[in-house]
């Protein structure tokens, strides 16, 4: 796999880069943030989530807890009720931020815990204890989930589990096993997910809406378009780069070293993050947009607040302005919204900043109309979004990113 310093950044990824920074800094800092990249196959999405790995920073936990125990705010059942005297004399370790993947095989007692049977059947002190799954390991850190569309489809048990986890910040864990007492505990943990729309059985929204609405931004990647890009990937790809790649001719340490420069990046932002706040108007500005349009998820306007404030800081500004909450606008709207409502939504942003109208790909009239005339613009000459093929929509979300910028 390629090393995250390695990979190709084009004008059709950039925005997975940037959510990816934006979740590892507000999961270091507590708060989850869900993400989910939906495109085409090919389009290297998973690849870009899982060589995030390397930049990942490591996180302080009580010695050898296996539920990743802060040692200033400890949850789990082995340690929640120790006092503070106790905690000092376990001690504490430092281990990568963890990153865990959620397979498609994957059956409710891996994902969220079952009995652990090696104690269990410990000749000399045999114990029913509860082993952990993966969401309450990940505890502090990532879950991967590939096409979790198909997950939705097939695993019914395992998506209720996600619902839960996702609901709240941080989410919520029930486990359950036959003859021991039902254990529920937090979890902060950020899912990643990747999916493609066009493959059975289609999008995810449309799977299961609620889990879709659960994921605060997503994304739909481009494919590069850019003939230089396109012979840089080739190039990384031929079997002469891997070759001396792996004769390591090609210094690996480069990477590691860059690596260590990005976690060092992401240390300073999340402590920026967490001294970090919206301004006043531009919370109120967000409600407003709220009640003006009946957004059906209070999720939404929520995933407005984290997103442009995080997005300022990767961004290394001191406030979030509104030009960050437009950037983040169609990331966190576009799969919970009809187009109809989105088209408004995202219309009544451009006029308030006061920019060109970010839909003016879709309408060719060269002057833009002043506000009283603005239901009649649409009504008369706007193409409807729903008119357009998913295809068109996501190629031109990204000119949609070009024009805020
Ligand atoms: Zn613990």
């Amino acid at each position: 796999m390629l090393p995250y310093a390695k990979l190709e950044r084009y004008e059709g990824n950039e925005a997975l880069f940037e959510l990816v920074m934006m979740s590892i800094v507000s999961t270091y800092d507590g708060e989850p943030l869900h993400i989910h990249a939906e495109g085409l196959r090919g389009t290297g999405k998973t690849t870009i989530m899982r060589a995030a790995r390397d930049i990942l920073p490591t996180i302080k936990r009580i010695t050898g807890c296996i539920y990743n125990c802060d040692p200033a705010d400890p949850h789990c059942p082995h340690h929640r009720n120790l006092s503070a005297q106790e905690i000092v004399d376990l001690g504490v370790e430092e281990i990568p931020m963890p990153f865990l993947e959620i397979s498609h095989s994957a059956k409710v007692g891996t994902v969220a815990g079952s009995i652990d049977l090696a104690k269990l059947t410990d000749g000399r002190n045999p114990e029913a204890r509860l082993l952990p799954g993966i969401i309450p390991q990940a505890h502090r850190g990532i879950i991967f989930i590939d096409e979790i569309n198909r997950l939705a489809d097939t695993a019914p048990e395992i998506t209720d589990i996600l619902l839960d986890v996702m609901g709240t910040k941080p989410g919520h864990l029930q486990i359950e096993e036959a003859g021991l007492p039902v254990v529920h505990i937090k979890v902060a943990v950020s899912v990643w997910a990747a999916s493609n729309p066009d493959e059975e059985p289609g999008p995810l929204e449309e799977i299961r809406r609620q889990l879709s609405d659960r994921f605060d931004m997503v994304c739909y990647m481009g494919r590069p378009t850019s003939e230089v890009v396109l012979a840089n990937i080739l190039k990384e790809n031929s079997h002469n780069t891997k070759i001396h790649t792996n004769n390591s001719s090609n210094n690996p340490g480069d990477y590691e070293k860059q690596h260590e420069r990005y976690t060092q990046i992401l240390l300073r932002w999340a402590e920026r993050y967490n001294q970090a706040d919206l301004p006043d108007f531009l919370r109120n500005y967000m409600a407003r947009l709220y009640v003006k349009h009946n957004l059906e998820s209070i999720r939404a306007i929520e995933a407005m607040q984290q997103g442009a404030v995080l997005y300022s800081t990767i961004k290394d500004r001191d406030q979030a302005s509104i030009n960050d909450v437009i950037h983040m606008l169609p990331l966190i709207l576009k799969h919970r919204l009809d187009s109809d409502t989105l088209i408004r939504v995202i219309n009544d942003v451009d006029v308030k900043s006061g920019k060109e109208s970010m839909f003016s790909f879709v309408n060719k009239k060269p002057n833009k109309p002043d506000i009283a005339e603005e239901t009649e613009y649409f009504k008369n000459s706007g193409r409807p979004l729903k008119e357009l093929k998913r295809q068109e929509l996501i190629n031109t979300e990204k000119s949609l990113d070009f024009q805020v910028d």
